[in-house]
């Protein structure tokens, strides 16, 4: 038995690797891996649809959100954000400041996407923790917002650093209603969200949601049919969306996984009962780092992630004789990004408590010996 505290790709539900395992030569009597399908064929079309509708009942999503299945990650979409927005205009029908986006940048995400859409717009970067190695999210108030943005951009977890938004701006009134724009790759599906307040929300599924390969977006239908005429036909959200996410042959595997982890999910209780379980997760690790003074959370008490738990050691040159012991008890891949050292426990829905008790144990004990 083995915990995997991977960042991602990142563990997935026993559960459904076992039934992939069943289904893999033969899916349901059709004589065929879901690998070898076509697309288009009724097999594959059951799956793509029976995923499309678990995924909106999950999340309840308004029936005016196109649901499309992409490819490219969360990085991609840094650059066909831009290109399929930078071009809008304002729904009173005036202009808006031809080709501005406004971004918040709250760790290492963010930036990502700020560097990668100033190739594609004019970027104003409305607020930013930079400055404090982003240990908490810019409180609203502070925020510099231009008057007529296209859109402005939130990473609403920094799968890094370590910070989650648990709230969601309104930006309407200071921006002449831009949609928000929300890159959640790393906690979709781990807390409730109300889509309505979300223009666009997009993320890799390959941490909350099933394997890489896959590139979920969700889109308000006003928001199709605005890109830029440079933007590549397979990122352009209104052609894949005309298309049924069909417009090229989509990652059908990654699909297939990721339909049964919405089934999963609906088995466990939808995502209301997720986060009622990865709040009670995230209390019972941040609650023991902060009560050691052997380790330590950086960030701010209200800005902290439920999913992603960066934590450091007193001594630094203790951390391999650490990860060498967690490895001893299978607890995997608990070591920090190398951008900011130290380790990071990765507790997505599918990590149970019994996992998080397992490090905690761990934490205390190595603390004992070393301490
Ligand atoms: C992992 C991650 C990405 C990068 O995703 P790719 O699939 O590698 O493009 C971007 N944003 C966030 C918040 C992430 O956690």
């Amino acid at each position: 038995m083995v915990y995997n505290f991977s960042p991602g790709p990142a563990a997935l539900p026993r559960e459904v690797l076992q039934q992939a395992a069943e289904e893999m030569l033969d899916w349901h009597g059709s004589g065929m891996s879901v690998m070898e399908m076509s697309h288009r064929g009724k097999e594959f079309m059951s799956i793509l649809e029976a995923a499309l509708q678990d995924l909106r009942d999950l999340l309840n999503i308004p029936s005016n959100y196109k649901v499309l299945f992409l490819q490219g990650g969360a990085i991609a979409e840094n650059a066909i954000v831009p290109m399929n927005l930078a071009g809008l205009r304002s729904p009173s029908g005036q202009p808006r400041q031809p080709g501005v986006a406004d971004y918040i940048e709250t760790g290492s995400w963010s930036t990502k996407s700020i560097k990668e859409a100033s190739r594609y717009c004019r970027v104003n970067v409305a607020a930013s923790s930079a400055a404090e190695k982003f240990a908490r999210i810019p409180a609203r108030a502070d925020w510099k917002l231009s008057k007529d943005a296209a859109y402005v951009h939130l990473c609403t977890n920094e799968t890094i650093d370590g910070a989650e938004y648990h709230f969601t701006p309104d930006v309407a009134a200071d921006t002449n209603n831009a949609p928000l724009v929300a890159d959640m790759s790393s906690h979709i599906l781990s807390r409730e969200i109300d889509i309505s307040r979300y223009g666009v929300i997009y993320g890799g599924a390959q941490k909350n949601i099933g394997p890489a390969g896959v590139t979920l977006l969700i889109v308000r239908e006003d928001l199709l049919g605005h890109a830029l005429p440079s933007c590549p036909s397979a990122f352009n959200w209104k052609i894949v969306a005309d298309n049924d996410s069909m417009y090229n042959t989509p990652p059908t595997y990654a699909i297939y996984i990721a339909g049964l982890v919405f089934q999963w999910l609906k088995r466990q209780g939808g995502v209301a009962a997720m986060e009622a379980r990865n709040i009670a997760k995230a209390e019972l690790l941040y609650g023991y780092l902060d009560s050691s003074a052997f380790y330590s959370n950086r960030i701010a008490a209200d800005c902290r992630s439920r999913m992603n738990v960066p934590f450091y050691l007193r001594d630094d040159t203790l951390n391999e004789t650490f990860l060498a012991g967690a490895k001893e008890r299978g607890l995997l891949q608990l070591k920090g990004h190398k951008s900011v050292g130290g380790m990071r426990a990765s507790i997505y829905n599918a990590m149970p408590i019994e996992g998080v008790q397992a490090l905690v144990d761990y934490l205390k004990e190595f603390e004992k010996k070393q301490g």
